[in-house]
């Protein structure tokens, strides 16, 4: 079972399974974290407590419990995931995956809270006012917002919230770029330039991606993969991006998202018409603020049954691109030599266990990822 031939090494094998190992504990105890602090707070009376306390501090009024509410759950659900998430930070620390100190941590918690928490209270107060024009058909209007709100996200990411995180400079002119553009050409994909992203402010993982739609749209390579990675598997990195660009992933994914997201507020509505809900919660009804928790905990759970197929379905998009990548390049062996190289690079686990993969996997493994270029060369 763990011959993978020529491929990887016993060490580098054994090294992405002792990674994963020490990491993936840390990763689900931080999820499971969050996930408990929601039901503790939405299916018993403590949460609408809370509200009722935090809304109390700013007056009392109706705003005050949706505004302070709302801001008192996303700093707790922050906090209680926070230390997980620097333990998982340490691990890959140690596997010289990390190249930021922890005041650089620190900042981006901050930032990414800086972002989350205006968008948090905006989302909440509109729920909130429709809550109170009808109790009975608020997630008419709220399921359309939600919709709406995912393709407006998707489509700002790259104007709004990539720029918070990374610096993010045109290609410099040379052979690379201008054999990059010539592969976006030949793939008949208009790029008007592939950008570099300052990753390794924060890592020495290599990476790339595709972000935003139609006038936002762009294709982004770590400084990292162009630091060291050979400039053919550079061409074949990007040529899997350009999979993603010809299928139109993002904006199919945006649109998916959108459903869902409309779904999930239906499903929401019902889920808090519930008698036995709402009294676990010790609340009258959603039009009451301290309905929050009971809603918050409702979506969590909704959120975690969402990941597995939304893993699965990512998993199949990413294995289109990489058929696309050997399409437009012919190359299986380059294929094969970018994938061991993103591998080790980023210290992966090259066979996870299935489990594993089914629920949490974004991306197939890399032994399967190569086995497919195999066969497609066959
Ligand atoms: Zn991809």
């Amino acid at each position: 079972m763990d011959d993978f031939g020529p491929d990887f090494t016993p060490e580098q094998v054994a090294r992405g399974r002792a990674l994963r190992r020490a990491q993936v504990p840390w990763a689900l105890g931080g999820q499971a974290a969050g996930l408990l602090l929601s039901l503790v707070l939405g299916f018993t009376p403590a949460g609408a407590g809370l509200v009722a306390a935090v809304g109390g501090l700013f007056g009392g009024s109706r705003t005050a419990e949706v505004l302070g509410g709302a801001a008192v759950l996303v700093l707790l659900g922050q906090a209680a995931g926070l230390p997980f998430s620097a333990r998982v930070r340490a691990v890959r620390t140690r596997y010289g995956l990390v190249t930021q100190g922890w005041r650089g941590w620190a900042l981006d918690v901050l930032r990414g809270l800086a972002l989350t928490l205006p968008l948090a209270l905006a989302a909440v107060y509109g729920l909130y006012a429709l809550t109170a024009w009808s109790p009975q058909h608020w997630w008419l209007p709220a399921a359309g917002a939600a919709a709406l709100l995912v393709v407006a996200l998707s489509f700002l990411y790259p104007l709004l919230v990539e720029p918070v995180f990374n610096r993010f400079t045109p290609m410099e002119p040379g052979p690379l770029r201008t054999a990059l553009l010539a592969l976006a050409e030949r793939d008949a994909i208009r790029v008007k330039d592939v950008l570099v992203a300052d990753a390794s402010r924060r890592t020495t993982a290599l990476n790339a991606y595709v972000s935003g739609f139609g006038a936002t749209r762009r294709i982004v390579a770590y400084d990292t993969l162009l630091g060291t990675a050979e400039p053919r598997e550079v061409e074949l990195v990007v040529a899997h991006e350009l999979g993603h660009v010809k299928h139109r992933d993002v904006l199919t994914g945006t649109l998916l998202g959108a459903l869902g997201a409309a779904f999930a507020v239906c499903l929401l509505s019902l889920l808090t018409g519930r008698q036995v809900l709402l009294s676990a919660a010790g609340v009258p009804g959603v039009a009451d603020p301290r309905s929050l928790p009971l809603l918050a905990a409702c979506a969590a759970v909704l959120g975690a049954l969402a990941g597995p197929p939304q893993c699965a379905a990512s998993r199949r998009i990413e294995t289109r691109a990489d058929r696309h990548a050997l399409e437009l390049t012919g190359d299986p062996a380059g294929f094969i030599a970018m994938q061991r190289r993103l591998a080790v690079a980023n210290v992966s686990d090259v066979d996870p266990p299935r489990p594993l993969e089914l629920l949490f996997a974004t991306h197939p493994s890399a032994v399967r990822r190569i086995a497919a270029a195999r066969a497609w060369r066959r």
